[in-house]
């Protein structure tokens, strides 16, 4: 347990180091601890350490784990970043304060119908999938102008910023570009990109918040 917030320091550190070497204020880059498969006796440290962002990828586990931290750590913000299927919208508007994989209509449709009925918006932020890659979620990059437009008009959606996972056999600098340039155009202000092996990269492209999962809690079993 010692480890998890020692690790979280190194990271923090990092994080801060790489903003200032790019010329940015270490404030302007939130890092988002990702506790997806972790138990709660792991994440505890963490927010004993006073690290306030967390991501999940699953609504059934977020749900399982979450209510019983956020009393006793109601500053927590939880981020959802797993693909999320539209009947899960609910549940996801109810748990989340912010969703990084809206990337298709039919959940752009739900989102904004339960944000109606719940009267609680998460921030909402698209998915782009850089890669092109088939098995991964996400909009591609060049129907990206027109889904954000898209969810403006029809469904009357805030859209705060673009997420992206670059693929793994790529230099991510790239993908990060791209999003950035993407975002840019858009005038969003978030751009949601780079991970453990990554950040750092990212920051230098512009990151405003970073997923950072195995270099805080170890490799996922
Ligand atoms: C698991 C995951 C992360 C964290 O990845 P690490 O390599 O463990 O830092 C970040 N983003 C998404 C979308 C993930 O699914």
């Amino acid at each position: 347990m010692q480890d998890v917030a020692a690790r979280l320091q190194e990271t923090r550190t990092s994080i801060a180091r790489a903003a200032r070497d790019f010329g940015r204020k270490p404030d302007s880059v939130t890092l988002i601890a990702v506790s997806k498969t972790k138990p709660a006796e792991m994440i505890v440290p963490v927010l004993e350490a006073g690290q306030i962002d967390f991501g999940e990828n699953y609504v059934q586990e977020a749900k399982a784990k979450w209510p019983a931290l956020r009393e006793r750590f109601p500053q927590a913000r939880l981020h959802m970043i797993g693909p999320l299927q539209s009947n899960k919208a609910r549940e996801a508007v109810a748990l989340f304060d912010a969703i990084h994989s809206l990337d298709r209509e039919s959940l752009a449709r739900e989102l904004a119908r339960e944000i109606e009925r719940a009267g609680r918006a998460p921030q909402l932020i698209v998915q782009v999938n850089t890669g092109a890659e088939p098995q991964k979620g996400g909009v591609l990059p060049q129907e990206a102008d027109a889904f954000l437009a898209l969810c403006r008009s029809r469904y009357g959606l805030t859209i705060a910023g673009l997420m992206c996972i670059p693929p793994a056999e790529e230099p991510p600098s790239p993908h990060f570009a791209l999003l950035a340039k993407i975002a840019a155009r858009n005038g969003l202000g978030i751009l949601s990109m780079g991970m453990s092996a990554d950040y750092e990269a990212a920051i230098q492209l512009g990151a405003t918040h970073v997923r950072v999962g195995s270099a805080i809690f170890g490799a996922r079993g």
